[in-house]
This record gives structure tokens, sequence and C-alpha cells, in this order.
């Protein structure tokens, strides 16, 4: 009897694993890098591209001492630059392809690692040297030799930094001394989880070690076993509060005495600088975050109000905010169809941008590596227009929103490089180019909002938008945190390690209906490794995402003339400060106090529809 039982569970369990899959088996062979076709034919074209590299790095070394003394010299040193960019990048997404689809290949990507740094150190010369010409110098030049003009940004954007360039000797030391300055916080940081056993819990009969598996964790059926991860997991936080508050103590105390030297208030406010930000546009965006927090509150107490029906629970806590939303239905889609849906759900923003969307993910053209397999990296990365690579796609919203998300990288690069002639041009500070890339997410959901008939699959799409749109004021509070961090350790308000858990509950209770009730959540910020590892760069996926809600709201309002106009400013990459650029192209600008007035409305219809489902 117990054999039989065994197989016809077998049997079930594997006609229920054949129900859905991604590929089909032609699909599994072609959704894959094709190197060759897009790199190399062989090795002898490999080795004479990395040649080739060198030779104009060395063709850039015959400027020495010469930068900036005419317009000839400038122009010739800036089409050398825009060559070495374009070689640069081949060999960079060369070698992270091999590597990504293989993690043993690493020849490529050591090739590339040696190249870079070699040429990093030969070239540092450039931006000294740029030290000497002056905006008026700089202005008869363009005058002298008009075909600069297209290189005029980065050029400027050397010349800006200048006056807080320190001297050639300083600068040699401190950027001798920064690995042991800036790099022992995040090992330490790390090294503090590594050594803590934050236990282990079973959920739906599988074992689970709490503190990598949070997330998937407070999804877990039995509400007991998440009642106690989340226990034992901020037991566990608090344990290295201290260390890793030390870590980010330090951390920060140097960063901001080195921009200090410098002439910056802090190191938060030369990172806003180095990114053509303002603390003044930071701010006015906290704030009209924190002024609508009431429509996060709301979602907050919607998702504790589904638990409670979805399971039966008289008082649901923060435990219960993950549990699985009532009548609703998850969608699946095979690679081929994800594709389709993508070009779809693209194609509002005209031939252009569809032309390169379909080269892009036609599959015959081996620019995307989707399928999953053994020695394969972790994640999803794009290299410049070349293409990329996810880990596994299994046919999720998550994957396809994946999938829409890498090609607005990829998408960008490629309209860049057609209409500007070079890799550089795509450069921008990562806020502008998530921004591409996340508006595309945007634009699937809703392509599919307006195509589903289903009504459960469509209140999980609905639902999967509006938590899209409900993070912002999850990342607001993360990116407010550090900026606050920085400013009340540069005032000495914050003195030690403990002053963060201070912080992060003060902001927090701006944010969050949680920290007056959870005590344990003033430890939350040590979930973030960025603080420690990408100092200061947490503000980036802020503006980021309000920028592509921001391209969403005036797509709405105008789908044609807003998409020419988009698409106009990704091709037109950097010519200007980005600040410029979103004004002049979309008539953005980050610092009206209404920026985001036209989003709440969208969010609250989205959450309107979703309440009434
Ligand atoms: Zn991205």
């Amino acid at each position: 009897m117990k054999v039989n039982f065994i197989f016809v569970l077998t049997l079930f369990l594997s006609l229920f694993a054949m129900a859905f899959e991604p590929f089909s088996e032609k699909d599994k062979q072609i959704f894959r890098f094709d190197l060759k076709k897009n790199f190399y034919q062989n090795e002898d074209e490999y080795k004479t591209d990395l040649l080739k590299g060198k030779e104009i790095v060395s063709k850039i070394e015959l400027h020495k001492g010469k930068v900036g003394t005419s317009a000839k010299e400038l122009l010739e040193l800036y089409d050398l630059l825009n060559e070495y960019t374009s070689v640069y990048y081949r060999l960079y997404a060369y070698g992270e392809f091999r590597e990504a689809i293989n993690t043993k290949d690493r020849e490529a990507i050591e090739n590339y690692y040696e190249f870079s740094s070699e040429s990093e150190s030969k070239m540092a010369f450039i931006k000294v040297e740029l030290k000497n010409l002056t905006e008026e110098k700089f202005k008869q030049f363009l005058k002298e030799e008009p075909n600069l003009q297209k290189y005029s940004f980065f050029i400027n954007d050397t010349v800006r930094k200048s006056p807080y360039y320190l001297s050639k000797e300083k600068e040699e030391v401190l950027s001798k001394l920064s690995p042991t300055r800036f790099e022992w916080e995040s090992a330490l940081f790390q090294l503090s989880f590594d050594r803590t056993n934050f236990g282990k819990v079973l959920c739906d009969g599988a074992s689970y070690e709490i503190s990598q598996n949070f997330d998937t964790l407070m999804k877990c059926n039995d509400r007991n076993i998440r009642e106690k991860v989340f226990k034992d997991y901020f037991k566990g936080l608090e344990s290295i509060s201290d260390l890793c508050g030390f870590a980010l103590y330090n951390l920060i105390k140097s960063l901001n005495e080195e921009a200090k030297m410098r002439g910056f208030e802090n190191e938060y406010d030369e990172s806003l600088f180095d990114s053509y930000l303002k603390k003044d546009e930071i701010e006015n965006i906290f704030s009209q975050l924190e002024e609508n927090v009431s429509l996060y509150s709301d979602y907050q107490k919607f998702k504790l109000e589904n638990a409670k029906k979805a399971e039966n629970i008289d008082s649901p806590e923060i435990w219960d905010l993950d549990v699985t939303l009532k009548d609703a239905k998850d969608l699946r889609f095979t690679a081929s169809e994800a594709v389709d849906l993508i070009k779809k759900a693209l194609s509002p923003l005209g031939e252009k941008y569809s032309k390169e969307i379909d080269a892009l993910l036609n599959p015959q053209n081996g620019r995307i590596d989707i399928v999953g397999g053994p020695n394969r990296r972790q994640g999803a990365f794009c290299e410049a227009g070349f293409g990329f690579f996810q880990d596994n796609f299994q046919g999720y919203l998550s994957d396809v929103s994946t999938i829409a998300h890498e090609s607005g990288h990829a998408v960008h690069h490629r309209l860049t490089l057609l209409y500007r002639n070079g890799e550089m041009f795509s450069q921008g500070p990562p806020y502008l180019t998530e921004s591409f890339a996340m508006f595309n997410e945007y634009l699937l959901r809703d392509y599919l909002l307006k195509t589903l008939k289903d009504e459960k699959e469509k209140k999980g799409v609905i639902y999967d938008f509006l938590n899209e749109q409900m993070y912002l004021w999850e990342l607001a509070r993360r990116a407010k945190f550090e900026m606050v961090s920085y400013d009340e350790v540069s005032s000495s308000k914050i003195k030690d390690g403990n002053g963060f858990n201070d912080v992060c509950v003060e902001v927090g209770k701006k944010y969050d209906i949680f920290f007056d009730k959870y005590p344990q959540l003033k430890y939350i910020w040590l979930r973030k490794h960025h603080y420690v590892s990408v100092p200061t760069y947490y503000k980036n996926y802020v503006v980021a995402q309000i920028l592509a809600m921001k391209y969403y709201e005036l797509f709405k309002k105008d789908p044609q003339g807003f998409s020419k106009k988009y698409v106009a400013m990704v091709e037109n990459g950097m010519d200007r400060e980005p600040e410029k650029l979103l004004k002049d192209f979309l008539g953005i600008d980050l610092n009206d106090k209404n920026l985001l007035k036209g989003m709440f409305p969208l969010i609250k219809n989205n959450f309107d529809e979703l309440k009434k489902m």
C-alpha cells in the first residue's frame, strides 16, 4: 500500500511539475548567447582587439604634459578616449558574458581586469592636467574647434571637480591609503553576519537558515514560523548591531573627513555633487513623500486586513504582511510568450525603439542568455548594448519584468550609440540610466492591465504593480536614514555606532506605521549592506524610481507625444547636465514642489481598484 501511495504521489508531483515549462526543447537551445556572432569569430580576433585597446592607450599616453594646450590637441585626445571606451565595453561585455554562463571560464574577464586597471593608471594624468583648463579657455577652444562640442559634457565633468582636487602628493597618499580606510568596514560588517547563528526553521517541509531566507520565510504558510523568524532574526541583528554600527560609524567619519579636506560639507554632499544632484532636490522628494505617507500607511493596513481574511487571523502582526493576496492568481509565461509580450508592451515607444527591442530579443541573434543551468552566475545584468544575462528564467511576472528592465538598459545604449556614434555618450548618473530600465517595467504592467481578461490574474498584476509603486516609501526611508546619518556624524550628534539605531527609529516613524509598535525595528538598517559596500548610493534607487513613475504619469496623459520626447532624450545621451536633460526634453524639474503631485492619484487609483476587487 505504502509503495503504491508513494508511486501515486510521485506521479502526481511529476505531472504537476510538467504543468509549466518556461522553455520548449528548441527554445532551450536558442535562448543563449552566441558570442562568436556578436563578439569574436576566433581567439585571434579577440587577441587583436585586446591589442587594439592597448595601442589606443599608448596613443593616449603621448598626450602626457600636453592636455588642454590647444583645441586640436584636446579633440584628438577625446577622439581617442571615445575609441578606447568602445573597445573597453566590448572586452568587458565579452569577459562578463563568458564568465556569467560558466563561472569557471574566467580567462577573458581576468584579461579585462588587467587591461582596465593598467589603462586607468596610465590615463590618470588626464584628470590632473585638465585642472589647468579654465572655463574661458574652453569656450575659446570651442570656437576654434566646433567638433569639440560633442565632448563638452565630459570635459566639463572633469573640470567642474578640479577645485576640489588636492595637490598631486596629497591625492597620491589618499588613494594609496584608501583601501585601508574604506574597505575593512564592509568586511567587518559581513564577518559579523557570517559568524552569527540566526537559527534555522522548517517551513513547508524544507529547512531554512533564517538570515539568508528572511524574505522567503516571511511568506511561509505557518504563522508561528513567521513570528519565530521575525523575532529571532531581529534578535540576531541586535547582537551584531554594536560591531556593525562601529564599522559604519568609522566609515562615515573617514569619508566625511576626506570630503571636508576637499571643501565639501561632508561625504554625502560630495556624492550629491558628483551625481549632479542638490540637497534641496533630495529633500524636496523626501518631504513630498512624507506629506503623502498616509497613502503608504493605508497600504500597510490593507496588507494586514488581507492577512486577517486570508488566514482568519484576529489581530494580524508585522509578520503577517506578506501573506498571499486573497483571490489573486500568479501569471506564468514561456520565454517566447515573454518576448512577444514585451515587444507589444513597449511598442508605444515607437518604431525606432521597437526595432532595437526586436533585434535584441530575437533569440536567433544570440544576444540574450536566460536558460538556467550549472555554473551560472546569479541575478541579471546587461552590458552596454550587446545584450543581457539572466540566471534562470522561470516565467513569473518578476522574471518577465527583469527582461523588460535589462532590455531598457540595452536599448538605451544601442540608441545612443547609433545617434552619437560612441559608447561613452550613454554613460550617465545611475539614477538616470536606471530610470530608463524601470520605466519599461511600468509599461509592461500597464499593458497587462489593459489586456488581461481573467479577474484573478488581473488582481495579481494590480497588486504587483501596487507593491512596486509603494516600494518608493521603503526606498526613501532607507535613503533618508543614510543622509541623516552622514549629517549627524558630521555634526557629532551621532557619537558612536549606537547612534544609527536612533536615526533609524526617528526616520522610520515618518514613513512606516510599525516603528511605534515593534522596538526591534531600530535594527532594520543592518539589513542593507549598501551603507558599507556602496556608501551614499541608496539615493539613486529613490530618484530612479521617481523618474520612472514620472515618465509613466506623463506617458498616461499623452502616450504618443511623450514617447517621442522620451526616446529623443534616451538616444541623445549625455551632452549636458542630467538635470538640464530632464528639463529640456521632458519638462521634469527635480526641484518642483509639485513634482510628485500627479503620481499620487495614479497610485491611489490603482489601490482603489484593488480594494474594489
Ligand atoms: Zn538596472
